[in-house]
Order: structure tokens, then C-alpha cells, then sequence
């Protein structure tokens, strides 16, 4: 099959826009739907670029070097899951490595004394619901201590929608919220603003970014993650443009369109007594989760 822009192989087929592209003008298209959300939010400055090793965060970084307009500052959770975690920090460090970019890293065990796989032992929790809490707290609490105007994370479009389905399956309204490519912070409350770079870009489309520029990624799965309810979700999620090409762009849609509908209001939202992030209750999900006690 041939390139829809050009005389050259294609490498990938992309439905919604009934297109071929050989690399260079796949790279394009990927770059054109990150470029997208940088222009229409006006995203520019210091970003924290949240790291994983995986296929999605690899590709976000090299997308974003492209941008003249932000600076980058990598960072690895060292989640301390056995050999996976370590694996994953050295694909971190060959991949920042490869742009010239230092990585910071931050090693839960090292810093508050248990990995995910002994947290989620200990609270009883299931293991992505603990560890969901922990990446969540020490992403948005790295980007605000070196002051950050923006944390990236490597959410695709597939992720999202499984995220949003998952949520209204779950009857989790008051999770069914912040279904944007850029979410504005909160200063008073040490919360710093999100950007998703690849909201618009499909699973399929970060693996063949990353294969198609040698762009360094694991694809190891979490010895954790048997059983995630979640990754049977995406499965059929992927599955959905082959019913309707625009399924997952037009779910996102209509997920926005009722959330802006919606009338719940955010519990109040406070400052944690014991570390002064925000949260909607007294102490912080991850300060219960380390059992840390106000002074
Ligand atoms: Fe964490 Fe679950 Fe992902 Fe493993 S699969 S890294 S436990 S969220
Ligand atoms: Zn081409
Ligand atoms: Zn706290």
C-alpha cells in the first residue's frame, strides 16, 4: 500500500482520516494532533513529563522535543515492583539519554520506606488502585515542587475513553471528570495543571511512532496487572473503530458534552493535614495509604 501524500511505502493505515502515511508522513500527522492541543491551549514553559519506560510516555517525550515553545523535565516513579521497576528506570535513562535531558527520579522506597507491591499487601487494596493513587500524588507533587506550569502524562485516546467507560460502568460519577487534553490547576491547592500530549492518538499509533523512530520503550507487563479489570475493557475499546472509525474520537465528544452537563459538585476541596496537597478529605488518599499521622 501506498502513502496517501507521497509515492512511499505506507507503514500505517489511519481510518478516521481514511489515510496512509509512510514514515515521514506519519511523523506529521503524529506531531499535528500533539501540535493541536499545544496551540488551541496555548501550552508552553516548564513541563514535567512523567515517564514510564512504556510505549506511550516514550513516544510523548520524542513528540514533545519538537516543540520549541516547552521545556522539558523528565521524571521516573521508581514504583518498586521486583525487576520490572528497575527494568523500566533503565529505559528511562537510555531513552532521556538519547535527547540530551537529565531524569529525576523518585524512588518510593527509597523515600517513603514501601514499594506499590507491599502497599497494596498491607491496605489490602488492589494493586493498580494503590498504585493509581501513588503515581497520581508523586506526579502532581514532583511538577509542583520544581514549580512546573504543566505535568504531562502519556494518556492516548484509547486510554481515555476505557478510563471514562469505566467510570460510568462503575456508577463513579464524581470520577467522570477532567475528560480534556489540558486541565487547569489549582495554586491555592498545590495542584498543577495536566496536559495530555497524545489525546488525540490512538494505542496502535503510539506503538508505531515508537517503532518507526527507534524510540527506546519496554513492553513488559506488570507482574501486578493480572487480573486489571481494566485491560479487558481497553481490549474491546480498541476494538470499537472497527465498527465506526470515529467510535473513540466521538465517545470522547460526548463524554465532554456531558460532563459539561453535569451538576455535581467537587467535594470541597481542601489541603491534606499532613503533607498540604489537595484533597476532599481531612488527610490525603496517599497519606492514609503510608498511614502517616498529622504532628
Ligand atoms: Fe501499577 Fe497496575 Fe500499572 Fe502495575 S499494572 S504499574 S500495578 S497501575
Ligand atoms: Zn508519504
Ligand atoms: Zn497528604
Amino acid at each position: 500500500m501506498k502513502c496517501s501524500n507521497c509515492s512511499r511505502d505506507a507503514i500505517i493505515t489511519v481510518k478516521w482520516k481514511e489515510k496512509s502515511y509512510c514514515e515521514e508522513h506519519f511523523k506529521n500527522y503524529f506531531l499535528g494532533q500533539v501540535r493541536k492541543i499545544i496551540d488551541k491551549y496555548g501550552v508552553k514553559g516548564e513541563v514535567a513529563v512523567a515517564i514510564s519506560g512504556g510505549k506511550d510516555s516514550s513516544a510523548m517525550l520524542e513528540a514533545l522535543t519538537h516543540f520549541r515553545e516547552i521545556e522539558l523535565r523528565p521524571f521516573y516513579i521508581d514504583l518498586g515492583i521486583e525487576d520490572y521497576s528497575m527494568k523500566l528506570k533503565d529505559i528511562a535513562k537510555k531513552l532521556t539519554e538519547s535527547y540530551g535531558l537529565p531524569l529525576d527520579i523518585i524512588d518510593l522506597q527509597k523515600e517513603y520506606g514501601k514499594g506499590v507491591s507491599e502497599l497494596s499487601e498491607k491496605s489490602k487494596g488492589a494493586p493498580c488502585s494503590v498504585c493509581g493513587t501513588v503515581k497520581r500524588y508523586l506526579m502532581n507533587r514532583y511538577a509542583h515542587e520544581i514549580s512546573a506550569d504543566y505535568l504531562a502524562t502519556g494518556h492516548n485516546l484509547s486510554d481515555m475513553v476505557t478510563f471514562a467507560l469505566n467510570n460510568l460502568i462503575n456508577v463513579q460519577l464524581s470520577s467522570f471528570r477532567g475528560i480534556k487534553p489540558v486541565l487547569p490547576g489549582d495554586q491555592k491547592f498545590n495542584l498543577v495543571s495536566r496536559f495530555r500530549p497524545l489525546y488525540f492518538l490512538r494505542d496502535r499509533e503510539t506503538l508505531v511512532y515508537v517503532l518507526s523512530n527507534n524510540i527506546p520503550f519496554s513492553q513488559d507487563e506488570c507482574p501486578l496487572s493480572s487480573g486489571a479489570p481494566t485491560l479487558k475493557l481497553k481490549s474491546w475499546v480498541m476494538r470499537l473503530e472497527d465498527y465506526n472509525p470515529r467510535a473513540l474520537l466521538n465517545l470522547l465528544n460526548s463524554f465532554s458534552k456531558i460532563e459539561e452537563k453535569m451538576e455535581i459538585k467537587d467535594g470541597e476541596l481542601r489541603k491534606c493535614e499532613v503533607c498540604g496537597y489537595a484533597t476532599s478529605t481531612r488527610v490525603c488518599k496517599f497519606c492514609r495509604l503510608l498511614r502517616r499521622k498529622t504532628h
